[in-house]
């Protein structure tokens, strides 16, 4: 079982922002950026490929809500959409990278972040 199913069946702790019946979306741990945030699928699926047409377009619905809630919380100056497939991807279940972008920027800790943004 890969990481992303142990998180959601909840086997590995995550600085989780939100969550539903379709997608959780927690803190990467390794960020980038402040606020560098995943946003995951329930279901497992193993990339772009293979999730289904709606999930993806729940996906990006979510995807915007949580932009708009890290710009109001961090007030980053731009943020990148990123989703690797095959080479690049690190682990093998579907999810979107949120990763703000700042001019200047102090790196905080991932517990720093969460604590500003849940
Ligand atoms: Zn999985």
């Amino acid at each position: 079982m890969d990481i992303f199913c142990k998180i959601i069946n909840n086997e590995i702790p995550s600085y989780t922002l939100y969550e539903d019946k379709i997608v959780k979306v927690f803190l990467d741990v390794n960020p980038n950026h402040n606020g560098h945030t995943l946003i995951v699928p329930k279901k497992h699926y193993q990339d772009f490929f293979d999730i289904d047409e709606e999930t993806l377009n729940y996906i990006l619905k979510i995807a915007r809500d949580m932009a708009k809630r890290l710009k109001e919380r961090l007030n980053y100056d731009g943020i990148s959409l990123c989703q690797n497939n095959g080479l690049g991807q690190e682990v093998k279940h579907f999810h979107l990278h949120l990763i703000p972008k700042y001019h200047n920027e102090e790196k905080l800790s991932v517990e720093e972040i969460y604590n500003k943004l849940k």
